[in-house]
């Protein structure tokens, strides 16, 4: 390890040190893209997601089990819980607005038998983005729809156009427009804004749902959907509806996605880094580690033109990876956090469960 290792980088693990080495000694073969026959070792139907998932990932396992649903359809199925919940002020119906108060939405779906993929980006008035993704991806061999032109895609399919901005997310969009400062267009990085204590007790700026799942058959699909960062400045789009940074999936290897800063994931790749990973013989969590590790060492470069990217020898934002691996072991690491206090859900044959995320920089 370079500079890191000198400062707060620890990588705290959840499953220990015996699983990487077991997973070391693997035979090649199953992470072998030009391989995607099942494997023994698969684990039958399992779904992973954000912490906010827990519902997303009951609803995905049996739809894949009861309907034999392939997993991204499953995946976007499940999402639209939290794409329809008012509550989840991250997500769809009811997200944080942007700066003029507008709820744009970003999503999208991968599909890992045919290696197919589509998106949405910055889309308005649709309250379920991720199923105008998989539409995208089934109906046109286009990848990335963005704005006006993936609401008029979504209003030809059929759905319906609505306002997405509820009471409570107009008053807190109110609340902030009322304390913003005009040309700071750097805030905010963290969970809370420290410069501004009015709004310190603010839900956080960020908040996604992604979603992997994996049927019976080693079959892979994710989709990650998303309102993206609060109060962006219109036309924004971050992670989630780009292919390889907040979502990725290789049916010959395994599936990852990301939430937290978007333009972190983005910069390095993150969600496709955590699948080659995952590639090389990494266990899930090692591959989530290993990601935020590289964006780390990136924001420490980056700190040179935001100095809020890099603070105490840490990154001043929180990230957080997801991975399933094509035989059903998964694992999550997020950047910052006391451990065990981070969670992701997780549904299989032992139940549906929040599991702890590994902590990259672990708080106190
Ligand atoms: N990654 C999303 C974005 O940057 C937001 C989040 O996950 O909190 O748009």
């Amino acid at each position: 390890m370079s500079d890191l290792s000198r400062r707060r980088f620890l990588g705290v693990t959840t499953a220990g040190l015996a699983a990487g080495a077991l997973n070391r000694n693997l035979p090649g073969s199953a992470w072998d893209s030009e391989n995607s026959t099942p494997t023994p070792a698969a684990k039958g139907f399992l779904a992973i997601a954000s912490a906010n998932g827990i519902g997303t990932v009951a609803k995905a396992r049996k739809l894949m089990m009861e309907q034999n649903m392939r997993p991204v359809s499953a995946a976007v199925q499940g999402v639209a819980l939290v794409e329809a919940d008012p509550n989840d002020i991250s997500v769809g119906y009811g997200g944080l607005p942007n700066e003029l108060g507008v709820v744009q939405l970003d999503s999208a779906c991968m599909d890992g038998p045919t290696h197919n993929a589509g998106s949405v980006g910055a889309i308005e008035d649709i309250m379920h983005p991720a199923q105008v993704a998989e539409l995208v991806m089934d109906r046109t061999d286009h990848i990335n729809l963005v704005g006006a032109g993936a609401r008029q895609f979504a209003l030809d399919y059929g759905f319906q156009a609505e306002n997405l901005l509820t009471e409570r997310t107009r008053k807190i969009w109110l609340k902030w427009r009322s304390q913003r400062s005009n040309d700071d267009r750097l805030w905010p990085l963290q969970d809370t804004n420290p410069a501004d204590p009015a709004l310190a007790d603010e839900p956080r700026p960020w908040g996604t749902i992604h979603c992997s799942a994996l049927n019976d058959q080693a079959d892979l699909g994710c989709t990650t959907t998303t309102s993206g960062l609060a109060f962006k400045i219109p036309g924004r789009i971050g992670d989630s509806p780009l292919i390889g940074c907040g979502l990725y999936c290789d049916n010959g290897v395994g599936s990852a996605g990301a939430t937290g800063r978007g333009e972190a994931a983005i910069m390095s790749g993150g969600s496709w880094l955590v699948v080659e990973r995952m590639r090389g013989g990494d266990t899930p969590e090692e591959a989530c580690l290993y990601a935020l590790r590289r964006v780390a060492e990136q924001s420490e470069r980056a700190a040179r033109w935001q100095p809020a990217l890099w603070k105490d020898g840490a990154p001043g934002f929180g990230l957080t990876f997801y991975a399933l691996r094509k035989d059903g072991l998964f694992g999550s690491a997020s950047m910052l956090g006391k451990p065990g206090s981070r969670k992701f859900a997780v549904a299989n044959a032992d139940g549906v469960r929040l599991e702890t995320c590994a902590i990259a920089f672990p708080t106190n």
